[in-house]
């Protein structure tokens, strides 16, 4: 079987196979069971790209826990600070809560650090990111990471729940841009 797709214009090769995938999910997962142990978090899956890591994340948990998702809204603001994401469909009341953001990738770290911000409003007891990704050759702004999965050169990746293009997010393993 080839070990490329191709996904509307473009060629990618499979660069993580899923069982690279759920051995990494599963180390995390037991970490976070140690790490939050009694202290029942809020897991907030940030949509779209999230949703099937989020899905083998939770399966993983064993300790008391919600799930929420939610979507970063971008626009234009009206000052001079450019760019704003507020975080929409947050239905959980977070205050005085731990709060672990559940994340495909970080490659600025840009969407995170505005997630922060926001989610920092809401008052939660604590906030840790997990991110099933991480390009540390794009990282611009100081990031605590504290739960990462894998880290990944500069290139581009579609699969397991993360997209070109609206399309490739429905395969089990991850895939690299060809050149
Ligand atoms: P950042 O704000 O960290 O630069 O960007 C984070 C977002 O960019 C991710 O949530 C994801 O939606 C998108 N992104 C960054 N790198 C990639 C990539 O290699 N492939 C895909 N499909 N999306 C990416």
């Amino acid at each position: 079987m080839s070990n490329k797709i191709q996904v509307k214009d473009k060629t990618f090769a499979v660069s993580i196979p899923q069982e690279k995938i759920l051995s990494e999910v599963k180390r995390v997962a037991a970490e976070i069971n140690r790490d939050y142990a009694g202290q029942e978090p809020v897991f907030l899956a940030v949509l779209n790209g999230s949703f099937v890591f989020a899905a083998d994340l939770l399966r993983e948990i064993t300790i008391p826990c919600e799930i929420s998702f939610v979507r970063l809204a971008s626009y234009q603001g009206v000052s001079t600070t450019g760019e704003i994401r507020e975080i929409m469909g947050l239905s959980v009341d977070v205050t005085n809560r731990p709060v672990i953001i559940v994340e495909d990738i970080v490659d600025t770290g840009l969407t995170m650090a505005h997630m922060l911000d926001t989610l920092k409003k809401h008052n939660p007891s604590k906030v840790d990111i997990c991110t099933l990704l991480l390009k540390p050759g794009k990282l611009q702004v100081d990031l605590d990471i504290r739960y990462c999965c894998m880290q990944i050169p500069n290139d581009f990746i579609v699969g397991y729940g993360l997209d070109y293009d609206g399309y490739g997010r429905n395969t089990k393993d991850i895939y690299t841009l060809c050149d």
